[in-house]
């Protein structure tokens, strides 16, 4: 029943002028890719983002369409035609110069979801200097690390920001020259005023000849598994960003495009500015947080036609029921994407039953920079399963060895060619958005790769049809009576029970059984944690999966998630068993 309702929604989602999927992939490369869509800054000065990304608009009736609507806090709505844009971020660009920054350089930005990031984020890579974007909800210490480790000399904050985080980690940090701060002024001591420099600047820029394998981006990972890596990215990046939009967001110029992931993380980043101004359509920026009655208007009022955004999101929204979004007209969404964990096959049903279209899921990693993997827009969804490779992407599942990673011997692995055996998912590097190394730590980038392959540390199998399902991050698998256990399985199977919005599942050791399969599960509004209800859900969950089902459940309505929205499994792992919580600069609630 459920799958026919996705098939046939599924169906309907699919635009008729989508170039057919397998086609696509057989003549697909990335030169000729690369060719057709991007000419070349004018005078054969390489390729800019943020030419790309703004001033191509400018020859075309585009120059006056809203690029961004950015949404304040208060509901406020802020508009920026290209052409303003195009000024602003010239400004902008003109500031770093005048502060002698220049190409390589590294430009941090601490700051909401405020038209500022976006200027500064564009004119930094006019500047061909590098962007890094933080979190604003990090904390000093996280922050003092990054500027470190990316060696900033400009970070663009707010007074507030500064006041509170970096006022007090300023002196270690020799290396950061200039502390640009937004608003009216006055500057704090030992900063500038963005909005004076700005006004200063000149209007016009012209964009220095920019190399395809220039440093654009350094963008830290999320920090799930362990200590955050900065993956560098390049300018040619930008080819896989607009690809993939193409192919996995389906975006068009004509559309009004939501990401909801901040600018702190890759998504954000790649989706969030990059790719969607590429098509010169409008991006609607919320500076607000998650509040469900919010994003069901802006939805709404913005005329969204095509939403990209997470698992946990979506989950927080399903816990409010589905007679919320009825109040609301969202006729105008024809395309929802998901990406950050396993989407459950229970909301990608969800998302076809309330919202009107079914969610597609889509994979892909910091290091990756573009969506890999995906419920590509002209092709049957099946609920569970991150999708298919994108054109141009190969991925294949590599033999494990006995760590549960690719097993290498003398440099060489093996390929699992029979379907339904699980594997670390892998994929064969040289596309363009594909990180050019870890920042500082050339070992660790080395050991990503083997046998002609990148390794990407995720466990997922492939059926028949060559979908390929998410199991575990290598470092989550439970290993449990002699059975390998993916939480994520776990985990949608207990979604499935009413009760249930979220859970969390950790493989918890285990004298007998070497690790046994722990659950922690947040519940809906209108069920009462108690002995009952945890009896009945692992009676539910001993009926589905046997063996594997866990022993035992918690209740915890307040699981730990990343800012980039995942749940945190190791920290649930840690606090189990009274270890140290390790780093834990990317929770998303630390004051517990
Ligand atoms: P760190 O590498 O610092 O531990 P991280 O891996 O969470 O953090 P990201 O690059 O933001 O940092 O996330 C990529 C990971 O997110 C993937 O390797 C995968 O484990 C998970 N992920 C992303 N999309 C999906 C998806 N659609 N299904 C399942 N897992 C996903
Ligand atoms: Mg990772």
């Amino acid at each position: 029943m459920t799958w026919d309702l996705i098939r046939k929604i599924g169906r309907q989602a699919v635009t008729p002028n989508l170039i057919d999927y397998q086609d696509e992939c057989r003549g697909f490369s990335w030169h000729a890719a690369r060719r057709s869509l991007f000419h070349g800054t004018p005078g054969g000065r390489g390729l800019n983002m943020a030419y790309e990304a703004v001033d191509r608009h400018l020859e075309s009736p585009r120059c006056d369409h809203v690029a961004l609507q950015c949404i304040g806090r208060d509901g406020r709505v802020t508009e920026l035609t290209y052409l303003d844009l195009h000024v602003a971020t010239n400004r902008f660009a003109n500031t770093l110069r005048g502060l002698e920054i220049s190409r390589g350089d590294r430009v941090f930005t601490l700051l909401g979801r405020v038209p500022e990031l976006y200027v500064a984020v564009l004119g930094t890579l006019k500047n061909v200097s590098v962007l890094s974007p933080l979190f604003s909800a990090f904390g000093p210490e996280p922050i003092c690390e990054r500027l470190r480790l990316g060696e900033g000399r400009v970070l663009v904050t707010t007074p507030d920001l500064y006041a509170r985080k970096i006022s007090v980690i300023r002196e270690s940090l020799p290396g950061l020259e200039h502390v640009l701060v937004t608003g009216d002024g006055p500057a704090p001591d030992g900063t500038l005023l963005l909005s004076e420099l700005m006004e200063q600047a000149s209007g016009q820029f012209e964009i220095p000849p920019t190399a395809p394998e220039d440093m654009a981006l350094l963008h830290f990972t999320s920090g799930t598994t362990g200590t955050p890596k900065g993956a560098i990215h390049v300018h040619d990046a930008l080819v896989a960003h607009r690809m993939t939009a193409m192919y996995a967001l389906d975006l068009r110029p004509s559309d009004v495009f939501w990401c909801t992931a901040d600018p702190g993380w890759v998504t954000g980043m790649s989706y969030g500015v990059i790719a969607p101004l590429t098509f010169g359509l409008t991006l609607v920026v919320d500076a607000g947080e998650f509040d469900a009655r919010r994003w069901y208007r802006i939805l709404q009022d913005q005329h969204v036609t095509v939403w990209y955004t997470s698992p946990t999101a979506l989950r927080m929204l399903m816990r409010r029921g589905d007679a919320l979004p009825r109040e609301y007209d969202l006729s105008r969404l024809r395309f929802i994407a998901s990406v950050g964990e396993p989407l459950n096959p229970e909301v990608t049903v969800w998302g076809a039953r309330t919202l009107g279209q079914p969610v597609h899921d889509n994979w892909w990693q910091t290091e990756t920079g573009a969506i890999m993997i995906s419920n590509y827009a002209a092709m049957d969804i099946k609920p569970g399963s991150m999708g298919r490779p994108l054109p141009g992407i190969e991925a294949a599942l590599l033999e494990r060895g006995a760590d549960g990673r690719a097993r290498v011997v003398n440099g060489h692995v093996r390929v699992i060619t029979d379907p339904e055996v699980e594997g670390e998912l892998a994929l064969r590097p040289g596309w363009p958005s594909m990180f050019r190394g870890y920042l500082g730590q050339p070992e660790r980038y080395a050991k990503a790769f083997a046998g002609g392959w990148y390794l990407s540390g995720d466990i997922a199998r492939k059926d028949e049809d060559g979908y390929f399902w998410f199991v575990a991050r290598a470092d989550d698998v439970i290993k449990s009576a002699g059975h390998l256990i993916g939480p994520f399985e776990v985990e949608s199977m207990l979604m499935e029970h009413p009760a249930v919005a979220e859970a969390g599942v950790i493989g918890k050791p285990d004298p007998v059984a070497g690790e046994l399969v722990k659950a922690f599960v947040t519940l809906n509004p209108g069920y009462e944690p108690g002995e009952p209800l945890r009896l009945e859900l692992i009676a539910f969950a001993r009926r589905r999966l046997g063996a594997v089902a866990p022993k035992e459940i918690a209740f915890d309505q307040n699981l730990p998630h990343t800012r980039s929205g995942k749940v945190m499994r190791r920290l649930l792992k840690a606090r189990e068993l009274g270890l140290p919580e390790g780093d834990v600069s990317t929770l998303e609630h630390p004051a517990r």
